[in-house]
């Protein structure tokens, strides 16, 4: 499938074959190209218009909490990898290298960074000095490079777009506080701005970020029931200032390490808007995240054609001074079913129909992408009846996809009992764990499915492992994943 001028005349359905639903759906709604160089994508602007909106929101909710942005180079040199042991052990494998430059071998590799804390971590230990420096919080929007095996457009790639959240604290209070911050910040932006409803929880030993003393990650499932790791924000505890010498003077005047923080979210979040929203009419944007949220479509025939058009006009002035993002379709050259099609493909929270006969009863239809459910409201009461009807729209989006989870999502007691599950359902499972690694690895052998992370506020608790059977240390969440 990586023929980019392939037509895709018919979306394949969804209960037929998911992958192929979803390269469909991202292809006919034009959102992405694949590019030659493996494993990369091009984000073409109805694709990229999702991420700025995205960008904006969460931007200006780091700025709230405090954080500022700045820019930190691409290319990173070995050494600084070679410091911190188990960050250049997680990450060695997908690392590219430049060797050369300008004609010349390079005295020393530079890596293009997989993320940034090492030379956020060198910058710091340079900007540090006493603890009135202290916290620093930094945030930077970028392109970071994973040289993935395994690739799915936005969900998986080699180059992909992101924020990194970097700060350094005087203790470790303050830090886990940051980290706990973040975590809630991207609970809140996922349900509140996504419409995706997630589970918050921390990551087991075997699945945190290399080089984090605890990771913990907001957890999505999607309409196959696999899981996307939305977002992640790690406790750093003082092993990047130790191999960084981020050291202050504390307010004792003695030499501290500080605690540092690190957070993310990519453009996964797009890939994940899809697969959780998306139905086998195509893509289904939430109102706040769709970079169109109304569309205009006039009706009726060619002799009141120029009338409608004016009203249509009227309104929509009136919609857009509201600030919602609004777009009118007049063309003469496509029929209104081409086009009430092409906009639920696309997505559109509301389509606005206006004809002569609602021109005579001075009303207008809304029709709702989610329920496909017609509301005649008034002219006089447009801007308002839109307003609410987005709002309502986000709800209902947010209660299908919690609904589809909430059925997709059982308490098993034993392995055999998480099996006959996927066998015949989809889904995550809830299951007591040990916290052995042997344990762990089992369930991933036999089932494909990783623990997604030990919720903090799980359904039911389980007080025995799902494998051995000996005592539960915690009840976590399985499943299969992007
Ligand atoms: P990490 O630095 O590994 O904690 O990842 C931070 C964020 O980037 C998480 O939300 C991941 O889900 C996301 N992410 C990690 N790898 C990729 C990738 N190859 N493509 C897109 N997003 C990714």
């Amino acid at each position: 499938m990586s023929n980019d001028k392939q037509f895709v005349k018919e979306i394949t359905p969804q209960g037929e074959d998911f992958s192929r639903w979803y390269i469909d759906v991202i292809k006919k709604a034009d959102l992405m190209s694949y590019s030659p160089v493996r494993g990369c994508i091009v984000f073409k602007p109805d694709g990229y218009e999702i991420w700025e909106n995205i960008q904006r929101e969460l931007d200006s909710r780091f700025k709230e909490t405090g954080h500022r942005n700045a820019y930190f180079p691409l290319f990173i040199p070995e050494s600084f990898f070679q410091k911190e042991k188990e960050h250049v052990e997680g990450f060695n494998p997908e690392l590219p290298w430049v060797t050369e430059a300008g004609g010349e071998k390079l005295e020393e590799r530079l890596a293009i960074r997989p993320t940034s804390e090492t030379m956020i971590g060198h910058m710091y230990s340079e900007w540090i000095n006493s603890y009135r420096d202290l916290p620093l919080l930094i945030n930077q929007w970028a392109n970071v490079v994973r040289w993935e095996k395994r690739t799915q457009p936005f969900l998986r790639t080699s180059e992909f777009l992101w924020q990194e959240g970097h700060t350094a604290h005087e203790d470790e209070q303050d830090a886990r506080r940051e980290t706990m911050q973040m975590l809630e910040v991207y609970r809140d932006f996922a349900e509140n701005f996504l419409a995706i409803p997630v589970i918050v929880g921390q990551k087991t030993p075997s699945e945190k970020f290399a080089g984090a003393v605890d990771t913990y990650s907001i957890e999505a499932m999607m309409k196959d029931g696999k899981a996307v790791q939305a977002g992640t924000s790690h406790y750093l505890g003082t092993n990047f200032a130790v191999a960084f010498d981020i050291k202050f003077l504390d307010r004792e005047n003695q030499h501290q390490f500080a605690h540092t923080t690190s957070w993310g979210v990519s453009t996964r979040l797009i890939g994940a808007l899809i697969m959780v929203h998306g139905d086998d009419r195509g893509l289904a944007l939430p109102p706040k995240v769709a970079p169109t949220q109304v569309v205009m479509i006039p009706i009726g025939p060619p002799k009141t054609r120029e009338q409608v058009i004016s009203r249509v006009d009227e309104l929509y002035a009136q919609l857009k001074q509201a600030g919602v993002r609004v777009k009118v379709d007049d063309r003469a050259d496509q029929s209104p079913g081409w086009k009430f099609n092409e906009y639920e493909m696309r997505g559109v929270p509301i389509r606005v129909e206006l004809g002569p006969r609602d021109m005579e009863n001075g009303q207008v239809v809304l029709v709702s992408r989610v329920t496909g459910e017609k509301k005649v409201v008034a002219q006089a009461n447009f801007v308002e009846e839109v307003q609410n009807l987005l709002a309502e729209i986000h709800q209902q989006m947010y209660d299908k996809a919690k609904t589809f989870r909430d059925e997709h999502f059982v308490a098993v007691d034993t392995l055999d009992e998480f099996k006959t599950f996927l066998e015949g359902k989809r889904g995550f499972a809830l299951a007591g764990w040990c916290g052995s690694n042997a344990c762990e690895s089992q369930v991933k052998e036999e089932t494909g499915a990783t623990s997604r992370n030990i919720p903090f506020q799980p359904e039911v608790t389980k007080s025995t492992c799902l494998v051995c059977g000996d005592a539960a240390k915690h009840t976590v969440v399985f499943g299969r994943s992007y």
